[in-house]
């Protein structure tokens, strides 16, 4: 399978160059030359199929190609060794955990995936490569995760200094071996700003191999499509199915959009965000504008410039009126989304992190006029994770799952950096 750029369809290449380079060189995003649409059989077959199975198939039709069928078996079994299981909160709601990978957030899913991808083409490669991933929390340590001792790479992970929760930052900033965090002087934008740079960057072509690993790489986007197939699958009312997903970057919506291209019965996407609100912006009023982020509780979300948006303007052919067709968008403040925690706890017993109370909340918002759906929210990261936020809201701690605990333990060793590309550059010149 080849894949194109957003800016320029001509400009195609194949999948070891698209997930290798990460970016096209015209600064676009690639996107599938042809969506694939699934058998009518696999769709009338899935209530048998495991998660596995279920995503077997499914990378079968978009990896095929490229990537022989037994090797491919190896890479979904080893990247989703745990269980999504569809949780009923209430009526009409239900929450798939994303959360119960090896960090406790659905970024697991992607970076485990796109791990063992490289990994597999890299036999074929003679030099070192050098993963360069830009977090506001949860990337860095599902990525770092995801790549830890995977021969051959080294990853550097760069987040913004006293933006992301110490329990975030332990979980990438611990680790040693191939994984390297670099704490920058300034907020996420910066951060992929410095990113984006090197890889347009003429000077740094030939001298280090860089790649991406943020959720603009396909390797990472494509797989987040699997799990959509498996919640839908899990409720039995199969018509109506509207998926809710909290969003920041849109990787992950952007990836629900594709599984619908694929022939997922899903009926209609909800878009919730915090204040960061420029996605919901352009559907109500059909104006993107982005501008710099502002710090909430779900700040894996704090996003001003959504990479993936181009992706979801390439899929609706630029038209805003396809695109709030398919898409409903709602957007809350930390205010509402703490009382969103407190009140879904108190009323169902059931814990939220702040970003999949944003889901939860925007859910009810979207029934109260569309009360015949059944809705599949997102609950992308494990309560605990946040348990700063959490604790108060439900009068305890939430429960710390035993794989949190151990990076708790672990000390912290970062680089610091200024959030200037001059910096940013001589320090990748020294991997050469
Ligand atoms: C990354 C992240 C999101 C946002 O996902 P996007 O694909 O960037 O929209 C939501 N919740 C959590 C916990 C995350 O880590």
């Amino acid at each position: 399978m080849n894949y194109y750029s957003t800016k320029n369809k001509n400009n195609t290449v194949g999948l070891k160059e698209a997930i290798f380079k990460g970016l096209p060189d015209d600064g676009g995003l690639f996107m599938p030359m042809v969506i694939p649409v699934m058998e009518k059989a696999f769709i009338h077959s899935i209530k048998k199929l495991s998660l596995q199975e279920i995503s077997f198939e499914l990378s079968k039709k978009l990896f095929g190609d490229d990537i022989p069928s037994q090797k491919l078996k190896e890479i979904v079994d080893e990247a989703l060794n745990f269980e999504i299981p569809l949780i009923r909160v209430c009526d009409h709601i239900h929450s798939l955990e994303l959360f119960h990978g090896p960090t406790l957030a659905f970024k697991d899913v992607g970076a485990r995936f796109m791990a063992r991808i490289l990994s597999h083409f890299i036999a074929e490669n003679e030099n070192d490569i050098h993963v360069l991933v830009a977090t506001s929390g949860d990337t860095g340590s599902a990525v770092a995760n995801g790549f830890l001792g995977v021969e051959g790479i080294t990853v550097h992970v760069l987040y913004p200094k006293n933006k992301v929760s110490k329990m975030q930052e332990k979980q990438f900033a611990t680790l040693g071996q191939n994984i390297r965090a670099i704490e920058v002087e300034g907020n996420f934008d910066d951060c992929q700003r410095l990113v984006k740079t090197a890889f347009n960057d003429k000077d740094m072509e030939g001298a280090v191999s860089l790649t991406s690993a943020n959720s603009i790489n396909l390797a990472r986007l494509l797989p987040q499509s699997f799990y959509y197939w498996h919640g839908w699958k899990q409720l039995a009312n199969n018509e109506n199915t509207v998926f809710c997903v909290p969003s920041g970057n849109f990787g992950n919506l952007t990836a629900g959009l594709i599984a619908q291209r694929m022939g997922l019965p899903a009926k209609h996407f909800i878009a919730a965000t915090n204040i960061n609100d420029i996605v919901p912006n352009y559907l109500i009023k059909g104006k993107y504008e982005p501008r710099a982020s502002v710090s909430t509780i779900a700040n894996a979300m704090d996003v001003g410039d959504p990479s993936n948006f181009s992706r979801m303007l390439d899929l609706f052919d630029s038209s805003q009126e396809k695109m709030a067709g398919s898409i409903s968008a709602f957007s809350y403040k930390d205010e509402e989304i703490r009382a969103s925690i407190k009140k879904v706890y108190k009323d169902y017993n059931y814990i939220l992190d702040p970003h999949g109370a944003i889901g939860f909340k925007a859910s009810q918002e979207y029934l109260k006029n569309n009360p015949e759906n059944e809705i599949i929210f997102f609950e992308t990261a494990h309560p605990a994770k946040f348990a700063e936020n959490v604790a108060p809201e439900i009068n305890r701690q939430p429960e710390i799952p035993q794989r949190l605990k151990l990076f708790l333990s672990r000390e912290k060793s970062s680089i610091p950096l200024s959030n200037n590309y001059k910096d940013f550059k001589e320090y990748l010149k020294t991997l050469a």
